[in-house]
């Protein structure tokens, strides 16, 4: 699939519910409303559009959220879509999950053929942590991370900086990951969805503060590493790992977007930063044909914009109305 602006679209991110047992203070407000669960793809539909979309030539599946190990069966779903990683159609299939519940999943999605998967976490601090997640504990996700390891996933750790919160933590974390065998990236907060009484503009630390304050403490080389996202990466001489920055406001990264992103209900947004989409639902119940859903991806493919234009603004409403936990992160 090739869009309008030649660049080949190989890459589909799927959110495979918008609920989560979080309640990440830069993500969701805490009293959420969440869709009603008739709305969503099932299980057989979800298997079924990434069969599509791996036909039309998607090479790396990333399944997300809200939180994708506390959607209802979601083992069916990657065990479906095996065959495709081990006849080599599929390349990659991941994971973006805030790590509570790995300690039940990590063998699983080993023996499902996932080799490595993101796993969000911003502050090693007990205290911190709660009150970033509100409804989290970090031991347990410090454990499933352990269980990840003896599974043999390789993990990448993903960090939103956030200013006075975590940014006097970015060495002790950059340390750990070095000992722990983990890569890291961090992330901007992006102006998506309301979050309450938060405010973005407080939150925001550009990357490039936080690349100059690791600079002070560690040699960091430039790398041509790359994992088909939008990260850039620098290699940590002292700890042999990576750091990865992902800078949607400071640095557009929009010249090489490879992707395209559905939400749990079958709507396919072309730009995280963008509100143009495409139903895929009705096309997908209309016949148990793939024709009418296939003729819809591309049309919807035809249309993925240039990119996209995020603003941080005290005074601005936010630049997408939808959360990250509505097309995923
Ligand atoms: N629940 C899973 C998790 O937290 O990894 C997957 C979904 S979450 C929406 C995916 C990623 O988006 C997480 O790394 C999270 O930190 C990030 N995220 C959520 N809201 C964000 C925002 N407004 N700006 C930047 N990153 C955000
Ligand atoms: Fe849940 Fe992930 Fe959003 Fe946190 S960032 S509230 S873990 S979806």
């Amino acid at each position: 699939m090739i869009d309008p602006f030649g660049r080949m679209v190989d890459y589909l991110r799927i959110s495979v519910t918008d609920r989560c047992d979080f309640r990440c203070v830069y993500c969701m407000s805490e009293d959420m409303s969440f869709l009603p669960k008739k709305e969503l793809l099932t299980i057989e539909e979800l298997e079924r559009v990434s069969g599509a979309f791996i036909n039309l030539g998607v090479k790396k599946l990333r399944f997300t959220g809200g939180e994708p190990l506390v959607r209802k069966n979601i083992m069916k779903l990657f065990n479906g879509l095996t065959p495709y990683l081990e006849s080599g159609q599929l390349r990659e299939m991941t994971l973006t999950t805030n790590g509570s519940q790995l300690e039940k999943y990590s063998q699983q999605l080993a023996d499902a053929g996932m080799r490595r998967i993101n796993v969000s976490l911003d502050t090693l601090n007990k205290d911190k942590f709660a009150a970033i997640t509100r409804w989290g504990k970090l031991d347990q996700v410090l454990e499933g991370l352990q269980a990840a390891k003896k599974a043999g996933l390789k993990i990448k750790i993903n960090t939103v900086a956030l200013r006075g919160v975590n940014d006097d933590e970015l060495h002790t974390l950059v340390s750990w990951c070095g000992d722990e065998g983990f890569d890291i990236t961090f992330i901007e907060v992006m102006p998506m969805g309301d979050i309450g009484n938060e405010n973005r503009v407080d939150q925001y630390l550009p990357l490039t503060e936080v690349r100059t304050i690791l600079g002070e403490h560690w040699t960091l080389n430039e790398s041509d590493h790359k994992t088909g996202g939008p990260a850039r990466y620098v290699e940590v001489k002292e700890t042999g790992g990576k750091i990865g920055f992902i800078t949607p406001m400071t640095h557009n990264f929009c010249e090489s977007c490879n992707r395209v992103r559905m939400t749990c209900t079958g709507t396919l947004y072309l730009c995280l930063g963008q509100d143009d989409a495409m139903d895929l639902r009705a096309p997908l119940r209309s016949s148990d044909d793939n024709g009418p859903l296939e003729q819809a991806i591309f049309k919807a493919i035809a249309r993925k914009p240039k990119g996209h234009d995020f603003i941080i603004d005290r005074e601005a409403a936010p630049s997408v109305a939808r959360h990250m936990s509505v097309t995923g992160g």
